[in-house]
């Protein structure tokens, strides 16, 4: 894929570096239009310079953006957010889901002491607790925090270039993820929700007083599924990788996916009850090692929590808790 893409009158896709595999370079969209110059997301901070040099390219300057619509608050998103804010001269609008607002403005999902807790529930060895803990301390300087200062809510519409968008929240991937709809032309933007070449997570939505979670993060992410097949987008771009124009067969890829883990799930709390979410997570994933490992673990745990969460709620798994450890059954298998 080329850096700049024009996918639409007026509408620009940038494609921009990213460390790591997956979910590679991140999509930057911009939308230039008669009267307004707007992006969806921005990248990383130290993508920025990539940013302004293909933004240059189109004849556009940090100082002429007049709003920036964030899909959620991860780093790679919000990141040049501050760069392009220092040449707007007090004139830029930085929107984001009011849900997601608090996570932007930390540079994290969660205040760190919300993971400490989560991570000790999930039966995580210390060594490895203080490595994911780490890694969401140094997220946070990574991240480049921005202020938001328009709250969207879904429905709001916004004017993107010669566009007009409809806000759709879709949570799930994390609790205010919204995606941006174009209606005439059957057009969604849809941040981390939608991606062609990789599941994306639905990461526990931590709090900062229960012990765990209590939104279900999956359920929502299929909730949120359902609320954009009943808008039949014709293309849907996302934040990673290529434009996807089949979105039903992509639906039922999802569906399958998420089936087939939660049957290994139940196959392991079956076969061997009162395990930790840390022992499940090394069961499912063997695969855990190298340098991405401790993100790797935390995207393990989060996903066989997130799952737990819903087989508790449908009765079929029990989360007890052992010695501030949540220990897992099948239902069906007193311990
Ligand atoms: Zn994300
Ligand atoms: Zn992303």
């Amino acid at each position: 894929m080329k850096t700049i893409t024009q996918i639409h009158p007026g509408i620009t896709r940038i494609r921009l570096p990213m460390f790591g595999k997956k979910p590679g370079p991140v999509n930057v969209y911009l939308f230039k239009g008669r009267d307004n110059v707007a992006l969806i997301d921005t990248g990383t901070f130290w993508g920025s310079w990539v940013l302004k040099a293909a933004l240059a390219r189109l004849e556009v300057r940090f100082a002429d953006i007049e709003r920036i619509v964030l899909t959620h608050g991860h780093l790679d998103h919000q990141g040049a957010v501050r760069t392009i804010a220092r040449h707007s001269r007090n004139l830029l609008t930085v929107c984001a889901h009011r849900d997601e607002i608090a996570s932007i403005e930390a540079g994290n999902d969660a205040p760190l002491r919300a993971y400490r807790r989560f991570l000790v529930r999930t039966g995580t060895p210390i060594a490895y607790r203080l490595a994911i803990q780490n890694m969401f301390f140094w997220n946070r300087h990574l991240t480049r925090a921005c202020r938001v200062n328009h709250s969207l809510e879904d429905g709001d519409k916004l004017i993107l270039g010669d566009y007009e968008a409809k806000v759709v929240a879709t949570p799930g991937h994390t609790r205010g993820s919204i995606s941006l709809f174009i209606e005439k032309e059957g057009l969604l933007f849809s941040g981390d929700h939608i991606l062609g070449h990789i599941t994306p997570n639905a990461l526990p939505m931590l709090e900062r007083n229960p012990l765990v979670p209590v939104r279900q993060s999956q359920k929502e992410y299929f909730n949120s599924l359902e609320t954009i097949a009943r808008l039949d987008p014709q293309i849907i771009y996302p934040a990673h990788g290529a434009e996807i124009r089949d979105f039903e067969v992509l639906h039922r890829i999802y569906r399958r996916c998420f089936d087939q883990r939660q049957s290994a799930i139940l196959g392991v709390i079956q076969q061997r009850p009162r395990q930790s979410i840390y022992d499940i997570a090394r069961e499912l994933f063997p695969e855990i090692k190298g340098r991405a490992f401790v993100l790797n673990l935390f995207l393990a745990l989060s996903e066989i929590f997130t799952h737990l969460q819903i087989l508790e709620a449908e009765g079929r798994a029990r989360l007890e808790e052992e010695k501030g450890i949540l220990k897992i059954c099948h239902d069906d298998s007193t311990a």
